[in-house]
């Protein structure tokens, strides 16, 4: 089924998308029309409203495991012991695990300065002390790509550098063993230049995996070495969760197909400059992002596709 889509394509089994997004119910429908064909069998639904949570129950039964959203605002504006409760409270309220947005974006958004409640730091303890009694996994957006830091995060009232944010986030990892953690975007250490530092996390701290958000962002970084990408991911493939950052908001069909198609070519496949299926604002002025296939073996597929997520969210 899968083939005749794309003939590039060779993983025939399920697939598990742990980061998709709902925003409103009908782009939920074909959200969930283009999975099917894509083979994607079970997903992780962060849900941006409790109507949409109770939506997708009703109509998708089976299919999701349901994650309740939080903004990176939100420590800024509450307070932490308002998170905490909210995440004591998540099961109960019929979810399964948190996500936090927490991008530099969302620190000039509080308009919070660079120091104000950095994640790792004593203030925030309750909201981790939380999801470590409560064992609510959590899937964490901290840090963003090499590129926004050369352009939008240039404004250093509210941004430091990338490697201030990503010794944060290891900041957040190793001081709580006891979450359970899905780092999204590969930890936002996809670039090629940071991976020997993300395989030193690997092995240092083994409460988190990654996920493969986003399409765009993990196709243009792993193409440009797909020697070292494969070699990398098939190292820790029992580490890393298959996701797309799709987000259920519009009925434009080509916008979800462009990116279960681009990273299952990313990782399947063994095309050499193909043109990614959408426009990457980052280097529309570069040349465009092409994809360059990592011919990930099926036994490393069946692991990020499959495998991992399903003893992560054991479901
Ligand atoms: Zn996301």
């Amino acid at each position: 089924m899968v083939l005749s889509l794309n003939p590039d394509l060779v993983y025939d089994g399920p697939i598990f998308d742990t980061h998709t997004h709902a925003v409103d119910n009908e782009s939920l429908d074909l959200m969930v029309r283009i999975q099917k064909r894509f083979g994607v069998e079970r997903a992780v639904l962060i849900c941006h409203s409790p109507g949409a949570m109770r939506y997708a129950k009703r109509e998708y039964p089976g299919h999701f495991v349901y994650a309740k959203y939080f903004s990176g605002v939100q420590r800024f504006t509450d307070g932490v012991d308002v998170i905490a409760k909210e995440i004591r409270n998540l099961k109960e309220d019929g979810y399964d695990l948190a996500k936090m947005q927490s991008a530099p974006v969302m620190r000039a958004r509080a308009k919070a300065d660079p120091d104000e409640l950095r994640l790792h730091e004593d203030e925030m303890s309750p909201m981790f002390e939380a999801l470590g009694d409560e064992a609510v996994p959590f899937i964490l957006h901290l840090s963003d790509p090499d590129t926004y830091y050369s352009t939008r995060y240039s404004d250093l009232e509210f941004f430091g550098s990338k490697e201030r944010d990503l010794s944060e986030l290891e900041g957040v990892i190793s001081r709580y063993p006891d979450v359970r953690y899905q780092i999204a975007h590969f930890a936002a250490q996809p670039e090629i230049h940071r991976l020997d530092n993300l395989g030193r996390w690997l092995d240092s701290y083994p409460n988190f995996n990654v996920d493969t958000s986003s399409a765009r962002w993990l196709s243009r970084e792993l193409s440009k070495d797909p020697n070292r990408a494969s070699e990398f991911l098939t190292k820790y493939s029992n580490r890393i969760h298959f996701g797309t950052d799709c987000v259920a908001y519009t009925d434009d069909v080509n916008y979800y197909e462009g990116r279960y198609s681009a990273l299952r070519l990313l990782l399947e496949s063994d095309v050499r400059n193909m043109p990614l299926p959408f426009q990457d604002a980052d280097t529309i002025n570069s040349g465009g992002t092409q994809i360059n296939g990592l011919s990930l073996e099926d036994s490393v597929l069946e692991q990020i596709y499959w495998k991992n997520p399903r003893r992560f969210y054991d479901f």
